[in-house]
């Protein structure tokens, strides 16, 4: 089967948008709706016509072009089914384990809690492609805001255990502070090392950062890394459990400054 199409870009101040594309059934989804006038744009300048809204949580920065995009384009909108009454003008709901069609691929939905309780993520394994949302982020991960350090531990642990080739898309552009953040804590990374200073120059240009791959983060995602024995000594945590280190990881990103 011939390859998707996709096509990342950013929007509002600092959101990923990310349409996808078959050629052969001419179906076009967008991954969240950040803005419908961001959208239309790119939706113009590729000259695909909008299918779907894939949802992957709740909040304002991602499902705010909901309606203006559905009353357009009569497009089907699938989202977390546990966040259903917040999405507007949602048609399909799905939960963690099932899997739905888009243009003739198998689209699995990953329960991943944490930052909202029903953020889901969406993994095509025969594309090998990832839409994290707001769940993993490119040397990061979401900030733990509706569910528990814990829970969000489990999340990013299914996340871990995808093939390294991989390439995941998320919500945002954040890598340039997380980097930062990062080798805070795991300094002595020296794949780290040479990725910050990649995304430093990229940045400079205002290069997206994305896409990456799972293997990627595996090696540089501090969120991803508690078996580390640099991190552990750095954080006096030589013996505590894997969540223990990532919950005192995520801690100490949010008083990072
Ligand atoms: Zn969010």
């Amino acid at each position: 089967m011939p390859q998707l199409d996709l096509h990342p870009f950013i929007c509002r101040e600092d959101n990923y948008g990310v349409l996808v594309h078959d050629a052969a059934t001419g179906q076009t989804a967008t991954i969240d709706a950040p803005a419908a006038p961001a959208i239309e744009r790119e939706l113009a300048r590729k000259g695909w016509k909008l299918t779907h809204i894939l949802t992957t949580h709740h909040h304002t920065d991602h499902v705010e072009g909901n309606l203006a995009l559905k009353e357009k384009w009569g497009a089907t909108i699938i989202g977390p089914k546990a966040e259903a009454a917040r999405i507007p003008g949602i048609d399909q709901r799905v939960s963690g384990g099932d899997s739905y069609d888009f243009a003739g691929r198998e689209v699995k939905v990953i329960a991943t809690p944490g930052h909202t309780k029903g953020h889901i993520v969406l993994h095509l394994p025969e594309e090998k492609l990832l839409f994290a949302g707001d769940t993993l982020f490119a040397l990061g991960c979401g900030r733990v805001i509706e569910g528990t350090l814990a829970e969000m531990w489990t999340s990013l642990d299914k996340l871990r255990k995808l093939p390294r080739d991989t390439v995941f898309h998320c919500g945002h552009e954040y890598t340039e502070s997380n980097a930062r953040f990062a080798l805070t804590i795991e300094p002595g990374n020296e794949a780290l090392v040479k990725r910050a200073a990649r995304t430093k120059a990229q940045r400079a240009k205002s290069e997206m950062t994305l896409p990456g791959t799972i293997g990627e983060e595996l090696d540089t995602n501090v969120f991803l890394r508690p078996e580390s024995k640099e991190i552990r000594s750095i954080l006096s945590m030589a013996l505590a459990g894997n969540a223990d280190v990532f919950a005192e990881v995520r801690k100490r990103k949010d008083a990072f400054r």
